[in-house]
This record gives structure tokens, sequence and C-alpha cells, in this order.
């Protein structure tokens, strides 16, 4: 079983031809809302390869809660201990124009996500193989979880975005950290090559379209990626980290879970919105063949 602790977010999305400027007002051409957060993402792309995932955050008392809710439950993920609190739910405003974007995050019930809450979680959290987490919700919350995690000998796949908030100190309580290649520049400050060293077998870098890599402890792997024609990249980096996580608790190698989820998360980009093309593990294991 894997457990995520993170954020849940309803991405508002409103496409337009030219973007307001100070004080002006222009008609967008279409709006939609799809269901978001990087903890949320990570967690419908691990339940749609067939694990058991069970979501540990917050939604507020609006209808987006409702909604989320509901959308992780047809995933097959348990809510059980998603908290209902009082007001908003958190979002993700994203203004599209061209291939050029301008978000807004306001992070509502995600910032109610206390060490508290966690703390009650204790027994799921002992229970589950493989414990994910993001950025998106407090930062003593995640201290707080990294260090239950190391003490109840439960490991964890940190992908750390957004990347400004990260605590170097909190390597030793990581067993994958999966930054992209521009946070783990400046995680790392810019000494890429030095940081996969010293971190063998735990920093794993992707690359865009490229994959990713990785030092094994004694020669640097890089994971080609899966060439295809991406329509939408949006959320290839959580079907990368969800996909990573079922792999490695279904016993595969490093090796050939960066395989896994490269694959996964190039057919994600295939279709548009984060959720929208996160594939099942029949779709995974025919590309791999
Ligand atoms: P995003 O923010 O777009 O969700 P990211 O910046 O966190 O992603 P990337 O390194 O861009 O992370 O991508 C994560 C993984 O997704 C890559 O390791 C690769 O497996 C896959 N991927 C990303 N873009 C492409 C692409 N254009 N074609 C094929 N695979 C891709």
């Amino acid at each position: 079983m894997i457990t995520v602790i993170g954020s849940i977010n309803m991405d508002l999305v409103v496409q337009m031809e030219v973007f307001p400027k100070q004080g002006e007002t222009v008609l967008g051409n279409l709006f939609t809302t799809v269901p978001g957060g990087k903890g949320a993402n990570q967690a419908v792309a691990a339940a749609r390869l067939g694990s058991q995932v069970k979501m540990l955050g917050a939604v507020g008392s609006d209808s987006f809660g409702t909604e989320l809710r509901a959308n992780l439950n047809e995933e097959n993920i348990n809510t059980s201990l998603v908290m209902n609190t009082n007001g908003a739910t958190g979002i993700a405003n994203i203004l599209l124009y061209e291939s050029d974007n301008r978000i807004v995050v306001v992070p509502g019930a995600n910032s109610k996500v206390t060490p508290e809450v966690i703390a009650s979680a204790k027994t799921v959290i002992e229970n589950s193989q493989l414990v994910v987490m993001q950025l998106e919700i407090p930062v003593e919350t995640i201290e707080y979880s990294l260090k239950l995690c190391k003490e109840l000998q439960v490991p964890v796949l940190f992908n750390p975005a957004p990347a400004a908030n990260f605590d170097i100190e909190w390597m030793p309580y990581i067993k994958y950290l999966t930054p992209n290649e521009t946070e783990c520049a400046l995680l790392f400050e810019n000494d890429v090559e030095a940081a996969l060293e010293k971190y063998p077998n735990q920093l794993i870098v992707t690359l865009g379209d490229n994959g990713a890599r990785y030092f094994d402890g004694e020669k640097h792997v890089h994971v080609k990626g899966y060439k295809t024609i991406a329509v939408d990249t949006t959320g290839a980096g959580d079907t990368f980290n969800g996909a990573f996580a079922h792999a490695v608790t279904n016993g595969q190698s490093i090796e050939e879970a960066v395989f896994f989820a490269n694959i996964a998360a190039s057919l994600s980009v295939e279709k548009f919105g984060a959720q929208g093309g996160m594939p099942k593990l029949e779709e995974v294991v025919a590309r791999k063949e």
C-alpha cells in the first residue's frame, strides 16, 4: 500500500487570446475545472496502474471539496484520511495564452494539513510500503512526516516541487528524491554531477523527453525517455512519480522502475490535462513490449 501525503487542488483553467494588462478586462475563450494538486495527481497515477493508494490531505467545505473527493474515490483511492475543513479547497488559477501560462495557487485547505493530522494517521503510515510526498503542504508538516516515516522505517519517495522550500537537511530521511533538471540545479547549486555522486541510488533527476538519470554507486545510469508526440506535458512529472512508486513497491529495481515510469509518463503527455493522460497498467505493458 502506498500513502500519499500532499495537496489536493481544483485547477481553474482559463484559455484566452490576450493576457489582460493591469486594470484591463478581456474576454476568455474557454473555462474548465480540472482536478489537480501534485499530491492528488501522483496518487491517481499510482492507483491507475493498480496500486492500493491512501491519500492523506484536506479539502474545504465548498463544492470543489466534494467533487475532488469523489474524483479520488472514482480512481479507487482511499480518502478516509482526507479531512473536510471549513473554508475553501485549494485551487490553482491557470491563465493559458498560446503555450504561455500564468498561475496563481491558493493553498486553502492544503494549509490545514498539520503535523497533528499526520500524527493521527500513524498506523496507516506504519502499514505503508512507501510514502510519497511533495512540497505543496506546510513545511513543518513535511518535516514532521519525514521524521515519523524514519522512526517507523517506512521509505519515502520525495518529489521536491515546488523546489524553493526544500531543505537539504532532509536528505537522510528520503529514500528517493526526484527533482526535474531545473529543481535539481536549484537544490544543488548547479552541481548536478556532484549531487548525483553524493546521493547514489537516491537522487533521480528527470530530464523531460530525455528520460531520467541517477548514479548507481559505480556509474551514471541514463534511462532514455520514450519518444512520442507530446500534446500536453502537464502532469508528466506526477505520472513519473506515481509510476515509479508503483514499480518499486512491486519489487522492481531502480533502473526497471525508471524505465517503467518513463513509459507511463510518455503516455501521459499524449493527452490533455494532468490526470487525463495517466495510463492504466496494460497501456504501459503494451508500450514496454
Ligand atoms: P511537468 O512539470 O511537466 O509535469 P516535470 O518538469 O516535473 O514535469 P520532466 O522531467 O519534464 O518533469 O518530465 C518527467 C518525466 O516525464 C520524464 O522523466 C519523462 O519520463 C516524461 N516526459 C516528459 N516530457 C516528455 C515528452 N515530451 N516525451 C516523452 N516523455 C516525456
